[in-house]
């Protein structure tokens, strides 16, 4: 089973409280890794739990609020430091380039590898990756400054083959057409693609939504995701600070997974205010049964529906 693995390297909001670090997130598609936000500190965070940061290319930030950037200077100079030369890939709000510009400006230092920086639109959902049947798109969050969520999606397009349905003399120009779903002649004979190849592997999808307001806008981009991460800043009691902050509780979270008939829901960037997030936990779960509570270093393996209900 090819690998889809998400790893939680922080999960609090605002300060570092508990223990409990900044945003950050890493995930593994078939061994390319992807971070997702970058709070304070996770470059420890990548240490401890034993990340090999040079296999790290991409890194996605959701906005400019710094519990969710302010580890990446750290980051990126640890790479310079450790004479990294492949390009990094940077997905961030506008001003993320100035930022990281400026920083270097004064520190008179030019990187030993060029960022290639892309510039997300908080106005609408765009593609911002389409390599090796992975596709990451952005979308539109409801925060107080521009922010986005991202959806990770394996992209199989191609049937499988069926070889032992295949005669000896079939050559590789006929595989290529039989998984692209075309039927080939072998020595006289039809090989409907259909009979001889299975569907495409599922598709699984991880969805992130970091700071937002309750806003159903978001169900479209986030529908039937495998695991949805939302963020669960408060619990009920604090359901209108939630509004007036652009965050979200907990119960609000789980209807959003409810109504995006997702798989299951964990939630996270929990405020400094709950040293205990079982109660959040309960109240997310009183409404989305499926719902875990983010905590520092747990794997969690994300599956398609098929393998779930094994
Ligand atoms: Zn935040
Ligand atoms: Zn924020």
């Amino acid at each position: 089973m090819t690998k889809f693995q998400l790893t939680i390297l922080g999960c609090n909001s605002a300060t570092f409280a508990y223990n409990r670090h900044h945003t950050a997130q890493l995930l593994n598609i078939h061994d390319r890794q992807y971070l997702i936000d970058c709070g304070e500190g996770t470059q420890i965070q990548l240490q401890k739990y034993k990340v090999k940061i040079k296999r790290l290319n991409h890194i996605f930030i959701s906005h400019l609020h710094g519990d969710h950037y302010l580890g990446l200077i750290g980051l990126l100079f640890s790479m310079h430091l450790s004479h990294r030369t492949e390009p990094m890939y940077i997905y961030a709000p506008n001003g993320l380039d100035e930022i990281l510009t400026t920083h270097l400006r004064h520190a008179n230092t030019q990187l030993n590898f060029p960022i290639h920086f892309r510039a997300t639109n908080p106005e609408k959902s765009e593609i911002l990756l389409d390599e090796d049947e992975v596709l990451v798109r952005s979308f539109p969050l409801d925060h107080r400054i521009p922010c986005c969520g991202f959806v990770f999606e394996e992209n199989h397009t191609q049937r499988r083959l069926q070889i032992d349905l295949l005669p000896p003399a079939v050559q590789p120009y006929h595989l290529v057409a039989l998984k692209n779903g075309e039927d080939v002649e072998i020595g006289g004979r039809i090989f409907r693609s259909e009979a001889v190849t299975l569907p495409p592997k599922p598709n699984k999808k991880y969805a992130y939504c970091s700071d937002t307001r309750y806003n159903e806008a978001i169900l479209p981009y986030i529908a039937g995701a495998n695991l949805l991460y939302h963020e669960a800043t408060f619990g009920s009691s604090d359901e209108e600070r939630a509004a007036q902050t652009f965050h979200s509780t907990a119960q609000q979270a789980a209807i959003i997974a409810l109504k995006a008939n997702v798989n299951q829901l964990v939630i996270g960037h929990y405020s400094s205010r709950y040293e205990d997030v079982t109660p959040l936990l309960a109240e997310a779960q009183s409404v989305f049964a499926d719902t875990i509570a983010a905590e520092e270093g747990k794997v969690i393996e994300i599956q398609n529906c098929e393998a779930m209900s094994n």
